[in-house]
């Protein structure tokens, strides 16, 4: 008869073997899975954090066309790295990117630490990132949680609590030991099986209506036994959305208009945008009304009112206001609302 620890290192054995056999049939063709080069697993790693797959392929094209390796990409200005980001979101992924690009020239020769510990150090490099570039790009046995990868678990575990900790964290508390990442996570080919987890998630064991009759691990998931798929992971409470309007004076003199680029800590940091204020601009000439402008950042839908104002003497530009033609705004990396104004500015409506 069987131990306990026999039986779940058999069940061990049979989650990875099922997926590995189910991923060599499956495996999605994806322009950073084609080498193991640990420049190219990175980048990608980061854009794909917030992002969907489909919209990283374009997104990653461009930026490896620009950026072919670690050294193009520390000689770039910060301004370059941005604009090529524009419409991914997260900017401080960006800006991350770049500074540990420099780092990594500056300090290491250009050459990517092998393991997680080691790349932990870099800028904007956190434990997910880490053990995707360390076991896919140098074979080391390292987990990664993330969305896709992190229901799977909970799903085979039967886990019952919300998944609302931080990404990157795996189930935690009362998971079987036999179904933490780490244990799973082989020492051949741990980066393949990384992958097949992730996709496994992403592809079959959706959030919602997942297909367990095409999954290859239904006969070890305990949330399929229970009849509980649909109710596993439990659903987090809502986080609430705040609203804000507010104003946007876009200053014109001749043929150019004031920008200022978001300083330290400001949504967007590092962007070009233009002077904006949270409700109106009391007590100052407004313009006239070019429309209204929405977006949702982090937890606030705002509501942004577009004026266009003519001024007779504009200040002197500084590195962060530049008077700028409307036709060189496309040359800026801006943020998403400063983008769609950007856009407005070119109707004839625009002129004042
Ligand atoms: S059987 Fe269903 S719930 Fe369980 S891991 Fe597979 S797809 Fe997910």
């Amino acid at each position: 008869m069987k131990t306990r620890l026999q039986g779940a290192a058999v069940e061990v054995d049979r989650i990875r073997s099922r997926l590995l056999a189910w991923y060599a049939r499956t495996a999605r063709d994806l322009p950073w899975r084609r080498s193991k080069n640990p420049y190219r697993v990175w980048v990608s790693e980061i854009m794909l954090q917030q992002t969907q797959v489909d919209r990283v392929k374009e997104y990653f094209a461009r930026f490896l066309a620009a950026f072919p390796d670690v050294e193009s990409l520390a000689a770039a200005r910060e301004d370059s790295v941005l604009r090529l980001w524009e419409g991914l979101g997260y900017y401080r992924r960006a800006r991350q990117l770049h500074a540990a690009a420099r780092a990594l020239v500056a300090e290491h020769g250009g050459r990517f630490p092998r393991t997680a510990e080691g790349l932990r150090a870099l800028p904007g490099i956190g434990r997910y990132t880490a053990n995707a570039i360390a076991s896919i790009a140098f074979d080391a046995a390292e987990p990664i949680v993330e969305a896709n990868s992190r229901r799977v678990l909970a799903r085979l575990a039967g886990y019952g609590r919300p998944l609302d900790g931080p990404a990157g964290d795996e189930p935690a508390g009362d998971l079987p030991d036999r179904l933490v990442a780490r244990r799973l996570v082989p020492r051949t080919a741990p980066g393949r099986f990384n992958q097949a987890l992730m996709d496994l998630g992403a592809i079959v064991c959706t959030p919602a209506r997942p297909r367990c009759s095409a999954c290859p691990l239904a006969g070890c998931c305990a949330a399929l036994r229970a009849r509980r798929v649909d109710a596993i992971p439990a659903k987090a409470v809502p986080r609430t959305v705040k609203k804000i309007r507010e104003t946007a004076v876009v200053l014109r003199h001749g043929d150019r208009v004031l920008v200022e680029r978001r300083g330290p800590g400001a949504w967007w940091e590092g962007l070009w945008d233009f002077p904006c204020a949270v409700g109106g601009a009391r007590g100052q000439p407004q313009g006239k009304k070019l429309g209204v402008v929405r977006y949702t950042v982090t937890q606030h839908a705002v509501a942004r009112t577009v004026r266009v104002r003519r001024v007779v003497r504009r200040g002197a530009a500084t590195v962060a206001r530049r008077w700028v033609t409307v036709a060189g705004l496309a040359d800026l990396a801006m943020t998403a609302p400063g983008r769609r104004i950007a856009r407005l500015l070119k109707k004839p409506a625009a002129i004042c």
